[in-house]
């Protein structure tokens, strides 16, 4: 048994040796403690408060291997890549990995060389798996990202419920769970969901005194942007809602000498968007507009701003986006632009969103019916599924249609593929019928063969551009052709570019029109409340747009932040702050316009600079050098 001196000891030597860092941040250190004597044990941090660490440092002081329940691949590639880095055995299993290397990795868990196991929820189901634990020690078991098992979140994700059958059947090993977004209703059915035992529950405060909310009514976003940006030399990302504006608005800056800008959204190539990533995560002032797609697992210190084009949709989002500034401590920006009128057509697109229950009935019968699925069947086959045909048929809007699509997937009903990814082709005839088929097929599956190695045996991933330039053709004719030899039954093939559908669950129409329907419809209300709630806070002028945040994520007692853009405003007013003497420092240093001026105090309202300008001007203590710069008037 360790004495408790050495405990300490070997907690900060750890920390040094491996991490490099002097001390511990905040809960963490008390978060280690509980977990390393065996508590169950819940951490709330913030995003950037160093939840990584409260599983890792045990899982290095601790005998066996830590077992990490994480909900992402690229999350846990990325956290077995830094764990490498800095010398910790860290090893996570995915279907990617063939037989031989999960056996590897089985073995080293055996010998206690691997200290940290990540695996997705799925796996805890996994026989093999399973078979391999018995004889695998376990230190503990971290769940990452608990809020996913709260089915009213908008991450839940299903299988995270295996977590509590495969702890019963692991006695007494503790579990740590650990989440940023936790309001007090989700925090409790983690509690239930996972069988935290008398947990000790670390909640830090969520407040980030380092960061400035600066609300924006405004019209012309554009223009905004464009004058933010001007100025601006730090990294930053752009939040918009969907991947046309992304691209939009990246031409558009382009287009204004904005150079430093690029766009980010899922619809990229995998090759692209890493380019795009490593460029902004190694640049000191690149900036990317970006879709929701961007953010999770990224570790970035110094991002100095975030700005929102338009709401979030929900608080939870929002305050996770805006978490990605500010990291390093320093004064950080999170900007946040909206009208009433944008307002009002989000409405209506979330309304629009939403089938009747005999719109949800048709469009989840026409998937089974398409492709011949009865009751009780599951195919293995990939689909290629037209949305268009869907649409034709049920005569029901492609929104709604995506957002059944979308809950099946999250259901795990479906496997819901609609990003663009490599194409499949797999020959369903056997090379000696090669011969009896008419001679244009039957060299065009001489090609084939020539060039896709393995497509006799099994489906192959290829990419219709690299085959089409190999063989001189065009990429358009080839699918043609594709399509015309699947049409004949001689192949399978899938095209990456359209989405494609793999059925997970044997058909089951009862648990359809029952079970999940309502579900479903559960998760639509909880969609607008949170939608309402956003908005509630968007258009709120008299509270602290912290204090709002901090409330909502159920905290008591909330100080107001004072510097955010209704803080600012109530100074303003309440105490009287000399606006017009702050303008004439700033331009007796230089002359500047409006934006500059703003910017330089700290995004003070423009509204209440250029009515003060206009006192000053009067007054002759300010002139002006162009129609748009001010400058101190020294006479
Ligand atoms: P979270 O998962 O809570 O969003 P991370 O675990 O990714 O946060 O940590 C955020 C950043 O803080 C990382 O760069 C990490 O290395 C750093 N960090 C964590 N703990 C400490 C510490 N005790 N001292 C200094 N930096 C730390």
């Amino acid at each position: 048994m360790i004495s408790p001196q050495d405990f300490e000891n070997l907690k900060h030597q750890t920390l040094k040796h491996f991490w490099g860092y002097d001390s511990f941040r905040d809960s963490q250190e008390e978060i280690i403690n509980s977990i390393v004597s065996g508590k169950d044990t819940l951490a709330l941090l913030p995003t950037g408060g160093g939840k990584s660490l409260c599983y890792q440092l045990p899982a290095l002081i601790l005998e066996g291997t830590c077992l990490v329940v994480s909900p992402l691949l690229a999350l846990m590639k990325d956290q077995v890549y830094q764990m490498k880095r800095i010398g910790i055995e860290a090893e996570y299993l995915s279907s990617e990995l063939d037989d031989y290397d999960a056996e590897v990795i089985f073995n080293r868990c055996k010998e206690e060389l691997t200290k940290l196991l990540y695996v997705s929820p799925e796996r805890l189901t996994n026989r093999l798996f399973l078979q391999n634990l018995e004889e695998i020690q376990i230190s503990f078991i971290a769940v990452d990202e608990a809020h996913c098992i709260s089915e009213w979140g908008q991450d839940f994700r299903p299988s995270y419920q295996n977590i509590k059958a495969f702890r019963d059947n692991l006695d007494k090993i503790s579990c740590l769970a650990l989440t940023a977004t936790a309001t007090p209703k989700v925090l409790q059915e983690i509690q239930l969901k996972l069988n935290l035992k008398n947990p000790v529950v670390f909640q830090k405060s969520f407040r980030r005194n380092n960061l400035k909310i600066v609300f924006d009514k405004i019209s012309d976003k554009y223009e905004r942007i464009l004058n933010l940006l001007k100025y601006n030399n730090s990294s930053g990302i752009i939040y918009v809602r969907t991947r046309r504006e992304a691209e939009e608005l990246s031409n558009f800056l382009r287009r204004n000498q904005i150079r430093n800008v690029d766009f980010f959204h899922a619809g990229i190539p995998v090759k692209e968007k890493n380019a795009k990533q490593n460029l902004w995560l190694q640049s000191p002032n690149q900036v990317l507009i970006s879709t929701n797609a961007f953010g999770m697992g990224i570790d970035k210190d110094n991002v100095r701003f975030i700005i929102h084009f338009s709401p979030a949709p929900s608080i939870e989002n929002y305050y996770q986006e805006i978490g990605r500034a500010g990291r390093d401590g320093e004064n950080s920006y999170a900007f946040l632009l909206w009208n009433e009128q944008e307002l009002k057509s989000f409405d209506q697109i979330l309304i629009n969103q939403i089938p009747s229950k005999a719109e949800f009935q048709n469009i989840v019968t026409y998937l089974y019916s398409t492709f011949q699925v009865a009751e009780s069947d599951l195919p293995e086959k990939v689909f290629q599924l037209h949305i268009q045909k869907v649409q034709n048929f049920t005569k029901v809007s492609l929104a709604k249609i995506r957002n059944v699509l979308n809950f099946l997937h999250h259901q795990e009903i479906i496997f819901y593929n609609f990003q663009n990814s490599l194409s499949s082709i797999e020959l369903k005839i056997g090379p000696e019928e090669i011969d009896l088929l008419a001679k244009k097929d039957a060299y065009f599956i001489e090609l084939l063969l020539r060039n896709i190695s393995g497509i006799t045996t099994h489906k192959v991933m290829f990419s219709e551009k690299s085959f089409s330039t190999k063989i001189a053709s065009d990429p358009h004719l080839i699918k043609e052709r594709f399509r015309e030899l699947q049409h004949k039954g001689y192949l399978d093939y899938i095209d990456g570019a359209l989405s494609s559908v793999k059925f997970l669950k044997h058909r089951d129409q009862r648990d359809i029109e029952g079970k999940y329907w309502n579900l479903f419809s559960q998760i639509q209300k909880n969609k607008i409340q949170k939608w309402e709630e956003m908005k509630f806070f968007v258009e709120n002028k008299d509270f602290c747009k912290m204090k709002l945040i901090l409330s909502y994520f159920g905290e008591k007692n909330v100080k107001n932040c004072g510097h955010c853009s209704v803080c600012e405003q109530q100074k303003e007013t309440v105490f009287g702050r000399d606006v017009s003497k702050e303008i004439l420092e700033v331009l007796k240093i230089a002359p500047a316009n409006v934006e500059e001026i703003s910017i330089k105090l700290n995004y003070f309202a423009k509204e209440s600079i250029l009515e003060n300008l206009i006192h000053l001007l009067d007054s002759d203590k300010v002139k002006m050098l162009n129609f748009r710069t001010y400058c101190y008037n020294r006479d």
